[in-house]
């Protein structure tokens, strides 16, 4: 015991813990340091319904797919945009079971929504679900492990009852129309007794275009739900025609 004690202090003092970003000396492991943190790509003037950042100078608190097609959710809260490093975090995270960076972005992401002005506590948190197939190879559903650190954290109840009928092919490159025809009767939820009457927070890694989100949602509403937000960690910026695509 003693002799561990000592090694890891000698360890420490031989090889502190450095920023994952830019090797600079940190306090703990698996951390960035704080200037790493002030340059984390921020979604700085996000949509109030979907978070895609708005154009500069824009008077709408909507982007221009909301107001053209309104979605199921009513509110997302993503502070982080999909690009380097966040990008590069998540996908270790996700691909390489780097839990301990599931963990780093999840504090990163609660640091940001205890100092939202406008946040409003949901009842239930729900992870997206991962068809069981992926979820086997993956190993784990990285939706799942990002709810329970914000359920923890905020003592919001988790319920894991969104699963997916069959597993949906790839929504890249895919237009609009065939995006919402793809996961058609792709998901379903096994207790709708349990939302009904409920605020929810669906929770999610990354939101591309939103589909995926906006089809548990309406699953949500049409089973009760009294309202459902978006939490996730990053979103995509807006694809080029975006508006032609969804
Ligand atoms: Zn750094
Ligand atoms: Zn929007």
């Amino acid at each position: 015991m003693v002799y561990n004690s000592l090694f890891q202090r000698l360890t420490q003092a031989l090889l502190p813990f450095r920023c994952l970003l830019c090797l600079a000396p940190c306090e703990h492991h698996a951390q960035i340091c704080l200037p790493c943190r002030d340059d984390l790509p921020r979604i700085s003037s996000p949509c109030e319904q979907c978070a895609l950042p708005l154009p500069n100078l824009t008077q709408s608190r909507f982007c221009a797919h909301c107001l053209h097609r309104t979605p199921a959710f009513s509110h997302t809260f993503c502070p982080f945009l999909y690009a380097f490093p966040v990008s590069r975090l998540i996908a270790k995270f996700k691909h390489q079971q780097q839990f301990a960076l599931g963990h780093l972005l999840a504090q990163l992401w609660l640091e940001d929504y205890l100092q939202s002005p406008t946040r409003a506590t949901p009842a239930l948190l729900m992870p997206v679900p991962l068809h069981r197939q992926r979820r086997w190879t993956r190993g784990f559903n990285q939706s799942r492990l990002l709810a329970e650190t914000w359920s923890k954290a905020l003592d919001i109840r988790l319920h894991d009852d969104l699963y997916r009928r069959r597993d949906t092919p790839s929504q890249q490159g895919l237009s609009a129309i065939q995006r919402r025809r793809n996961l058609r009767g792709a998901f379903a939820i096994s207790h709708p007794e349990l939302v009904s009457g409920k605020h929810i927070a669906l929770v999610d890694d990354v939101m591309t275009t939103g589909t995926t989100a906006n089809a548990l949602a309406a699953i949500l509403l049409r089973a009760g739900a009294t309202r459902v937000d978006i939490w996730c960690l990053a979103r995509t910026p807006a694809p080029a025609r975006r508006d032609q695509q969804e």
